[in-house]
């Protein structure tokens, strides 16, 4: 057998890849040396073939390098360790073409300053048209604490005990919102809250009731919660963060409350993300009554909070292009996702590889409708896969189930099938 270590290309043929050569105007000739030194390194420790050389040369002068675009193929459509939702092609046009200067600020006509986000506000109004007011913010999690600054400096916020939410990685709703001086009016237990244990937790020092979507957990069995017209009747403001981003009701999904519902049940404010169900850039939006919305935005620290261009303009694009890759992937149906499977087991099994197809369930993930479960087909591989194909050069998330790796195509953009075949026949 011939030492791997042996077949490392030389650093003058791989310098000479007609591929380097727009790399070698960009960054010059140390620079990309530099980058072939890292990828032959990486032959040599076996990482990857010889004939990768020139593609890691390339990954490695990326100045994003550490953050590696990965293929999601656990099934998982919101999935937070894996950024949450992938852009539509339409905001990611308008990411890179929001880029360098723009007008986020300025009114081309006049001259003059204009509002900041004009387009991606007007586009959220649009789409929720119940809302008298709409404002954006860095995400979510900035949006409730801005309620709590403007609604309840020094005050009582109202919520029930089964909505005390951890929402991940540590991070929990109550400590968030009493980080900011004001105080939890912990109501109900767990599993039961009524009517009754919101009216009498209120009193002068009420800021407003907070109704918070178990987004990421369920409580069966003998519960109780108050639904948000009764909320909306006690007399003071209701603020409900519906967490998932659904704008309007989603009839796959019909457990998880969306914004205009909400505010037609007389919520004064809802929040939620904007990289979960709905399919965009990591955001927090708010929308609701105009003298409300019209307080949050002057509030000193909404400054600290506020969205970037990029952001902005990735918003708008969700909220007007078509159907985002999330949506599309919580529609597509289980015989529309078993041909792909079976076409892509196919491939590899023609090429000696021991792949078959197996039926799954995926699930919308942490960013809401827990215990969903989609019907969705899969291509099976030895488990070693499962640790290999996070290591290939375009890495292929999957998971392992009953000692084999499965590749849920439900999260894998068809356009990104053949990847996923190269990705495992790049494994041999
Ligand atoms: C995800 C989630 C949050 C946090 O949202 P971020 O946009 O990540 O800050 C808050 N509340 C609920 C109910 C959630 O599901």
């Amino acid at each position: 057998m011939v030492d791997p270590r042996r077949l490392v290309p030389r650093t003058d043929t791989v310098l000479g890849a007609p591929e380097l050569a727009d790399a070698l105007a960009a960054y010059g000739r140390e620079a990309v040396k530099a980058a072939v030194g890292v990828a032959q390194e990486r032959v040599r420790a076996g990482s990857i073939a010889p004939n990768e050389v020139v593609n890691a040369t390339l990954t490695a002068l990326s100045p994003a390098a550490t953050l590696r675009p990965v293929i999601n193929a656990t099934g998982v459509l919101v999935h937070t360790n894996l950024g949450r939702a992938a852009l539509s092609e339409a905001a990611r046009v308008a990411v890179v073409e929001a880029a360098g200067s723009t007008d986020v600020e300025f009114d081309l006509a006049t001259g003059a300053r204009a509002r900041r986000g004009r387009g991606a506000l007007a586009a959220l109004a649009a789409a929720v048209p119940d809302a008298e007011a709409v404002h954006v913010v860095n995400n979510n999690a900035a949006a409730l604490l801005l309620c709590a600054l403007v609604l309840a400096p020094g005050r009582e916020i109202v919520l029930s005990r089964g909505e005390l939410v951890e929402i991940g990685d540590g991070f929990r709703i109550p400590e968030l919102l009493a980080s900011t001086g004001a105080r939890l009016r912990e109501v109900g237990t767990t599993n039961r809250t009524s009517l009754a244990d919101y009216r009498g937790a209120l009193g002068p020092d009420t800021g407003f009731v907070l109704k918070v979507h178990p987004s990421n957990f369920q409580v069966t069995g003998f519960t109780a919660t108050v639904p948000v017209p009764e909320l909306a009747g006690l007399g003071v403001p209701v603020v409900v963060d519906i967490g998932s981003g659904l704008l309007r009701p989603h009839p796959l999904l019909p457990d998880e409350p969306d914004a205009s519902t909400m505010l037609r049940d007389g919520a004064a404010l809802v929040t939620a993300s904007g990289d979960k169900l709905l399919g965009g850039p990591q955001a927090g939006l708010i929308v609701g009554q105009k003298d409300l919305v019209e307080k949050l935005r002057r509030q000193p620290s909404a400054r600290a909070l506020r969205v970037d261009k990029l952001t902005l303009a990735a918003l708008e694009a969700t909220l007007t292009g078509p159907t985002v890759p999330v949506v599309r992937a919580l529609e597509l149906t289980a015989d529309e996702l078993r041909p792909r499977a079976e076409r892509l087991a196919k491939a590899l099994a023609d090429k000696g590889i021991d792949a078959s197809v197996v039926a799954c369930a995926s699930a919308v993930g942490g960013g809401g409708a827990p215990g969903v479960e989609l019907p969705s087909w899969a291509v099976s591989l030895p488990e070693p896969y499962a640790a290999a194909l996070r290591q290939a050069t375009t890495p292929v998330v999957g998971y392992v189930r009953h000692g084999r790796c499965l590749l849920d195509l439900r999260t894998v953009e068809p356009a990104e099938d053949a990847a996923v075949e190269q990705a495992v026949l790049s494994l041999r």
